[in-house]
């Protein structure tokens, strides 16, 4: 039976965890071969061993997107082994919670450098390759719905989701006569390892029943929009940005 992304190549970046990890798999599923990315490549062991489990086909690359050097690097790696990238699912990205004023040069250079100038980085080495090989593609960003609203303590982390939205916009409008579309996802709160802990606090609990469906996300809730932005079904849209939050945005107070 033949699956939606039959011979698509997909690079997954921040793939040894969460959503990433989980994007892999999903894509993988619908037959999509997938570069799956990280800074260590020996965390990815166990995520390549579960997609050749049902058949998928995953491959391993050390990826630093940081690091300009190892962005070029993992894109010629995935492009020489699998093929013209066709889908980047562009996830890679850390939180810092820290009260405003006490943000240092450093840790916002952590939290900008990643989830902004990363994000764009990757973007950017991605399209560059797509525009030579002629194929076109879709780039979909990890936004956030801190890229709209705010919260206290996340400043750094709220400004860089912001501006993925943005660079979202500007790729899409400049790509668009390349038939690459680019589009991001604004999740709300999904429940992955790293916020397990804290949503198992009073806060936390509190925190989720101001959710209007009453519940976190979790990862499958993201699988119909990553599958709509991957395949076809999204021919005619680019610069989009698609909430997924159970509703968190929606109520004033
Ligand atoms: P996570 O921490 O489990 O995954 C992030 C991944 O990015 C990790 O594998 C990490 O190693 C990787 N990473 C961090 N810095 C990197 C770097 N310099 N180079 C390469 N990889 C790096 O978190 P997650 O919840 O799975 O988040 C994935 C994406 O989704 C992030 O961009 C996050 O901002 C976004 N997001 C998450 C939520 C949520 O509630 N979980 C909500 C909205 C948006």
């Amino acid at each position: 039976m033949s699956k939606p992304l039959q011979n698509r190549i997909a690079l997954v970046t921040g793939a040894s965890s969460g959503l990433g990890r989980h994007f892999a798999i999903t894509l993988a599923k619908a037959g999509a071969k997938v570069a799956v990315a990280a800074r260590r490549v020996d965390k990815l062991d166990d995520l390549v061993a579960e997609i050749a489990t049902f058949d998928g086909h995953a491959l391993p690359i050390a990826l630093d997107v940081t690091d300009p050097a190892s962005v070029t690097e993992a894109v010629r790696v995935a492009e020489t082994e699998l093929g013209a990238i066709g889908i980047l699912v562009n996830n890679a990205g850390i939180v810092q919670a820290k009260p405003a004023l006490e943000i240092d040069e450093a840790d916002w250079e952590y939290v900008i450098g990643t989830n902004l100038t990363g994000a764009w980085r990757v973007a950017r080495e991605v399209a560059r390759h797509m525009v030579r090989m002629g194929h076109g593609g879709s780039i979909i960003n990890m936004a956030s719905i801190l890229g709209e609203g705010v919260t206290k303590q996340l400043s750094t982390y709220a400004i860089s989701k912001a501006g993925v939205v943005q660079m979202t916009r500007a790729l899409a409008l400049e790509l668009a006569k390349d038939n690459i579309r680019v589009n991001a996802m604004a999740p709300g709160y999904i429940a992955t390892e790293l916020n397990q802990e804290y949503f198992e606090t009073d806060i936390g609990k509190a925190l989720i029943n101001k959710i209007p469906q009453r519940r976190l996300g979790q990862p499958e809730d993201l699988d119909g929009t990553l599958m709509l932005l991957a395949g076809d079904g999204s021919a005619f849209m680019t610069g989009s940005v698609i909430t997924v939050d159970g509703g968190h945005t929606l109520a004033i107070a």
